[in-house]
């Protein structure tokens, strides 16, 4: 019981180690930033794009130009 340092309790969601408080919840960039890819890439990773997956680039920029 180790209740002296609340920091160290706090775990990473991501592999489990220790969090560091300036990447907490994290313990590291890597795992913040591999965490935050994921979130970037499920909750935008899913444009319908099935048909132009070729120049699905263009077409986003095409569409937010206009
Ligand atoms: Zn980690």
């Amino acid at each position: 019981m180790t209740a002296k340092t609340p920091a160290a309790a706090r775990r990473c969601p991501r592999c489990g180690s220790a969090a560091i408080h300036a990447f907490r919840p994290f313990c590291s960039q890597r795992c913040r930033a591999l965490d935050l890819a994921r979130w970037l890439d499920g909750s935008y990773g899913v444009p319908v794009v099935e048909e132009d997956g070729a120049d699905d680039g263009e077409l986003s920029r095409s569409d937010r130009d206009r």
